[in-house]
Order: structure tokens, then sequence, then C-alpha cells
């Protein structure tokens, strides 16, 4: 996956880039697991290319004293993660030491650089930022304004150059790529590991393999998958922070790279907030999803408690209640098997195309029994569906007025569609065409 990192010192404006590139709309998973801290990451869309962006700068005190070491730390982290490095400095300060220091840190990087100068508004200002050469880094300064967005454009241009493309000839095409997800302990790796050495058939390293994430070909249970295995990326840090904000770039690229995800909960806690931001990220990503309450060893049973526990579950993630919960152990093997069997369903379901005459069949009946109710004495009449060629399940209901189809009845025909067509465990779209 493709990440834009912003680095820069404090008050140059980056959080208002970060802000523009993500789109409020997009902007995901503020507050995380009771640490308040600015957003950091988001997605943003150009040109029809997906990528991350970071603002590594939330990470440090928003004050002007800022160390030598923070601004390493930032750096750091920014080269390690990003495909492609903004570096915003502030035209109408000029060039500034704290740059200079930034500047000495990102020459020791071979990602791609870029000067973002902020608040190039005016011509006036725009003069000095040839200042910035000085600095003798990035292939070019792009002259922003990040509060109006003048100049982004041009730059997201140039960004999306180095983006990774997908392989045109995918060897892997068909194969289920899996996310093992969840919060650090909950039993990822256990549960990773026993796919792997249990028949020990890890098979190969798979194309498109990046040094971020590493995508093993397993044959497993007489089933063949991927799972990409962000977790080779752990690394030794001293500082909590750190850890979590790994841990959360790391589930991002996982949720990315996969068709399904799987989710694991632990029995014993519950699902808790950070739970719930993985799941709804999966979903955002419209990626298929199964959860796994794992360590379920570990629950004291008497009659009904899984029963009684899912139905909790159920109510706590409203309305995100599509997805199959399995109760798992990894440490006994219980389910295990049943895990990658459903997520194995799962694919299938997010790939399944349903016939344009099956679909008006059996959804004009349900739509004729519960019409769409009357908006100002105007009536939506939908005529026929279809399912579009899209990745992910879309269904398009052709009708004379889709301005005037409320929520609850969207909510309504999704529910017929999976009532009729079995899409468990996968976010589906519907779309309103004027016909
Ligand atoms: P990760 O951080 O999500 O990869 O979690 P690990 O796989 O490292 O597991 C964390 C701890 O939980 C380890 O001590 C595992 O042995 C233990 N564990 C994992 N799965 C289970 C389970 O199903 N039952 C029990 N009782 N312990 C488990």
């Amino acid at each position: 996956s493709n990440i834009v990192a912003i680095v820069g010192r404090p008050n140059v404006g980056k959080s208002t880039l970060f802000n523009r590139l993500v789109g409020e709309r997009k902007a995901i998973m503020d507050n995380q697991s009771g640490v308040t801290r600015d957003r950091h990451y988001g997605y943003g869309e150009w040109i029809g290319k997906n990528f991350t962006v970071v603002d590594t700068g939330g990470y440090v005190h928003g004050s002007d004293d800022i160390f030598e070491g923070e601004i390493r730390k930032q750096v750091e982290l920014a080269i390690k993660e990003a495909t492609v490095i903004l570096f915003m400095v502030d035209v109408e300060e000029g060039l500034h030491s704290l740059d200079e220091e930034f500047a000495a840190v990102l020459r020791r990087s071979d990602k791609p650089i870029y000067i973002v100068a902020n608040k190039a508004d005016t011509n006036l200002k725009a003069q000095f930022i040839g200042d910035f050469y000085a600095l003798g880094l990035g292939e070019e300064i792009f002259p922003v304004s990040s509060a109006s967005g003048s100049g982004t454009g041009d730059l997201l241009d140039e960004v999306v150059k180095h983006f990774q493309t997908e392989d045109v000839e995918n060897p892997d095409e068909g194969v289920p790529r899996l996310a093992v997800i969840g919060r650090p302990n909950v039993g990822k790796s256990s549960f990773v590991n026993l796919l792997l050495g249990e028949e020990r058939n890890i098979v190969t390293d798979v194309a498109g393999t990046t040094r971020d994430s590493i995508n093993s070909r397993y044959n497993a249970f007489g089933m063949e998958f991927i799972i990409t295995d962000t977790a080779g990326l752990r690394r030794k840090t001293k500082v909590h922070e750190d850890i979590e904000f790994y841990s959360v770039l790391r589930s991002i690229k996982a949720i990315e790279e996969s068709d399904v995800c799987i989710v694991m909960l632990d029995a014993t806690r519950g699902l808790e907030a950070q739970d719930m931001n993985i799941v709804g990220l999966a979903d955002k990503n419209r990626k298929g999803i199964v959860i796994l309450v794992n360590k379920w060893d570990l629950v004291e049973k008497e009659t009904n408690t899984m029963k009684a526990y899912e139905e909790q579950l159920r109510e706590k993630m409203a309305p995100l209640t599509y997805m199959p919960i399995i109760f798992t152990s990894v440490l006994t093997k219980q389910r295990v098997h049943k895990a990658i069997e459903t997520a194995f369903q799962v694919y299938k379901n997010k790939t399944q195309k349903i016939s344009t005459s099956k679909l008006n069949d059996v959804i004009l009946k349900e739509i004729e029994a519960y019409q769409p109710p009357a908006i100002k004495g105007k009536f939506v009449k939908i005529k026929y569906i279809t399912q579009l060629p899209t990745h992910n399940p879309t269904f398009a209901f052709f009708c004379n007025l889709p301005q005037y189809i409320k929520e609850s009845y969207t909510r309504f025909l999704e529910n017929k569609i999976r009532k009729h067509f079995g899409f468990e465990g996968v976010p589906i779209n519907i779309v309103f065409r004027k016909k």
C-alpha cells in the first residue's frame, strides 16, 4: 500500500494539509485506545489511486520547542513507513533553523522527498520559495496553500507517480488474501503459527511482497490462501506509544492488502473500543470480515454461554451485523479449521455475481410488497436491479427519483439481498441510478 508521510517543524501547517489530503469524511481513528493525540492517519485518493496519509508530526507536542531526538523520531518513522515524504516548510517565515535540522535527517533517506512550501498564497511570498533549495533536498519544491488547497493538485500529480501499481499478471489471482488483525496479545501470531506449523506448508513468498509486509502463500487444511503477515515488522521500541502507533499502521496495511480480514478478539476481555475501530476500518475498506472470539478455553461456560456472548457482541457492533462470529481457542485448536473455512466462504460470498434476472425475480417481489414511502406526494418506482461489475458487491437500483430514497429503505433492500443471496461477512453497496 502507498503511504504519504508529512513531516516538518511544528506550526507549519501539517495538519491542515493532512486534513486536505484526507478529507474530513475519510479521517479515521481519532483518540485511539485512550491515548489522546492529534489525528495521525487517514485515507486519501487522487485520480483513482488510494493512499494512506500519515502526519508523523502529530506525534510531537505542538509547541515550538522541539528537540533533536523528537525530530529524529518523527523523520525516521516517516522514512521507514512512507512511499513518499512531504517535507513541509513555511514560506511566510522563510527558512528556519529547525528546517535545517529536519533536512539533515531527511538526507539519509532514499525515499522520494518533496518540499512543500506552505502559505504560498501570494506572489509576494512566493519569491522566497527559492531559499529552500538551500536545504539541498527534494526533487522539486511545490508551493501550496494547505488552507485553500491551491497547489495541492499539482503536488499529488507528482506524488502518485511513485505509487506501486498492481501487478498486471498476478499468479495469485483468485487466491484469497487473508489478514489476521487485532490488538496485541489476542493470539494472532499463535493463530498464524498454528496454520503454518500444523501442516508445515508455508509455500512461497508472493509477488508484490514488499519490505512492509510478508505475503506468504499457504496450503493448510487443503485450502490455498495468502496471509499478509505484518507481524514480521514488529520491532523493538522503547516508548509505549510507538508500539501502538506501529500496531495501528500495520493493521491498516494488512487490511488494505487483504480480501478478508480475520479480526481476533480476546474472549476474556470482550469487545473494546479499539476492536471496534479495527472492524470499522475493515468495513470502510469494504473487506470481508470474520470475527474470532479467541481464548474461548478461558471462559467459564454454562448453558447458552456462547449464544449469550454472541448476542451481546452483535448488539455492541450494531449496525455492523453481517459478519460471522466464531469462538476459537488457538491453544486447544478448537474451531481453527472452521475459522479458515469460514474465511473462505466469506471470500466466495464476496466474489459471487448474482444474475440480473435472479435479482429482479426475487427483489422486485420484495419491493412490490413494501414500496418506498412516498415523499411530498411523489412515488418512487424502482424499475430494475443489477449487480455492477465492480470489485466489491454493488447493487444498482434503477428508478425514477433516486434522490428520494431514504436510508431506512436502503437498509431494507440490503437486508433482502442478504436474506436471499447470502452475503454473510461481506459489506455490500447499494446505489440508486436514474432511469
Ligand atoms: P498476538 O500479539 O496477537 O500475536 O498474540 P500471541 O499469539 O503472541 O498470543 C498472546 C498470548 O496469548 C500468548 O501467551 C499465547 O500463548 C496466548 N494465547 C493465544 N491464543 C490463545 C488461546 O486460544 N487460549 C489461551 N488460553 N491463550 C492463548
